[in-house]
């Protein structure tokens, strides 16, 4: 490539990191890396009745939580492309603004929005599919200017399209794409009359002066790119190349909305409920991008390197909650005890007083669970019906505990245990060897009803484990009570 690339992630700081951002994200990221290039983090914070507080700096993090590092951000400017909020570059949007208005491809237009409402209206009324603005204002003579400027109108400027031009570009995802003017949707407003540039204009001043190079980002957008080349043209300035990538799904295929609650979306959530920041960016990874053999697992390093925007997929990616368990679950195993033990302690604080334990007692508990966990807060239902177990409901089990067999267990075993200096393995099969043969009662029979009388409930981890997290003293609480 002859410059250096550059791409950016643009977010809207209307709220946390989604998987979709996360995703324009990581492959901008990708791109940039694979070919020595620069990854620009750029705010678009120009609809500001939906910027909400801290959304900024929580995107910031939770992209460098994936592993996602930009080059230059508000924290991290380059003096020759900042600032890097397009609040603070109102300026320059007006400059170029007015550039166009004086060569004649923008107009400023003062009508109001009611007005413009009423004439849509008779648009619809009168049969018009594709509304569009009618041009009202795009001959304005010094009069009628001046009356409107008497009345306390303040314009806006629109992009005065050129008839019957058609816009062709070459998608880095999906080929040859082209758009007639008349796609557009007419005039578009490029500066509001409160003086903010509106997305379609803001973005190309800042990709055009930062030297963005690519731009990769959601199919959302692809009908916003003609627009943008429109601007382009008219500035004379080189576009970027672009490359829309293909909208996110569920399971039942139908488009990711932020509002489906049956998956989560937001990265914070992951990171609370125990998802490592490695298992989401290889799922983010594989999530519209496909290696060229049957790969699954990667490191930033190796992704990088298979990076290939051509594999790109055309089709809508699949989120598959159950993949990304199955991946979590992996990272989850190549854990040191160390890095464990430190994943795993806030999980566990939620049901135990860690406090009263060594990390070396904490980790033995929590390794009994390491292989079957599919994410950290996993860990606190079998937990939580070991240290605190809710009442047994079901009628079957209440009579298997309260039945006379039963309590005679109950009473056997800790008479065999209650002298133990400790109980191991070893001296606990004695124990239970005894009881069987003191009282004839073997098997499920035996070990049934004391796992259900501890914890409530009749599955989960290795009875010894069970009596070592309890303790003795607490073993023959239950038992007696
Ligand atoms: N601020 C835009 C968004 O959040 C960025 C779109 C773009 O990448 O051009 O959707």
């Amino acid at each position: 490539m002859e410059n250096k690339v550059r791409v950016r992630y643009a977010p809207s700081p209307t709220g946390f990191l989604h998987i979709g951002g996360a995703r324009s994200a990581l492959f901008n990221y990708l791109f940039a890396k694979k070919y020595n290039g620069d990854l620009v983090f750029r705010v678009e914070d120009t609809d500001i009745e939906r910027n909400v507080a801290g959304g900024e700096e929580s995107q910031y993090n939770d992209l460098k939580w994936l592993g996602i590092i930009p080059d230059e951000s508000p924290y991290e400017p380059n003096e020759k492309y900042g600032p890097y909020r397009q609040m603070e570059r109102l300026d320059l949007y007006r400059k170029y603004a007015e550039q166009l208005v004086k060569q004649g491809d923008a107009y400023y237009c003062y009508c109001t929005s009611e007005e413009l409402e009423e004439r849509k209206e008779a648009q619809l009324l009168a049969g018009v599919k594709a509304t569009k603005y009618d041009r009202k204002c795009i001959n304005l003579t010094e009069e009628q200017i001046k009356k409107y400027q008497e009345e306390g109108r303040k314009p806006c400027i629109r992009i005065r399209l050129k008839d019957n031009h058609t816009i062709t570009f070459n998608d880095l995802v999906r080929g040859k794409v082209t758009f007639t003017c008349d796609d557009l949707g007419g005039d578009f407003v490029i500066v509001k009359s409160n003086g903010i540039p509106t997305y379609n204009f803001a973005v190309v001043v800042d990709d055009h002066l930062m030297d963005i190079t690519h731009v990769l980002r959601g199919e959302e957008h692809l009908s916003n790119t003609p627009k943008q080349i429109a601007i382009y043209e008219m500035l004379g300035w080189k576009a970027p190349e672009f490359g829309h990538m293909t909208i996110i799904v569920n399971e039942n295929g139908k488009k990711l909305s932020k509002r489906d609650n049956n998956i989560l979306q937001f990265m914070s959530q992951y990171r609370e409920l125990g998802y490592l920041s490695k298992a989401i960016f290889n799922f983010i990874l594989l999530l519209g991008w496909t290696p060229e053999d049957s790969k699954e697992l990667f490191t930033m390093k190796e992704a990088i390197e298979a990076f290939d925007p051509s594999r790109l997929s055309t089709s809508p990616s699949m989120f598959d909650q159950k993949r990304l368990i199955w991946m979590n679950s992996n990272y989850i195993k190549m854990l040191s005890d160390e890095e464990y033990l430190e994943f795993i302690k806030p999980h566990m604080a939620k049901v135990m007083d860690l406090s009263k334990l060594s990390d070396e007692q904490i980790l033995q508990i929590a390794s009994l669970y390491k292989e079957e966990l599919g994410y950290g807060a996993q860990i606190i239902e079998p937990l939580q019906s070991i240290v605190s177990p809710k009442e047994i409901e079901s009628e079957e089990e209440l009579a298997l505990v309260n039945s006379d067999t039963s309590k005679k267990v109950f009473e056997a075993f800790v008479n065999e245990i209650k002298d133990l200096e400790e109980i191991t393995k070893d001296n606990l099969k004695v124990a239970f060897k005894n009881v069987q043969t003191s009282l004839g009662v073997k098997g499920k029979d035996l070990y049934m009803p004391i796992r259900l009388k501890l914890t409530s409930v009749t599955h989960g981890i290795e009875l010894i484990n069970i009596i070592n997290i309890l303790g003795k003293e607490e073993v023959i609480n239950r038992l007696e009570k």
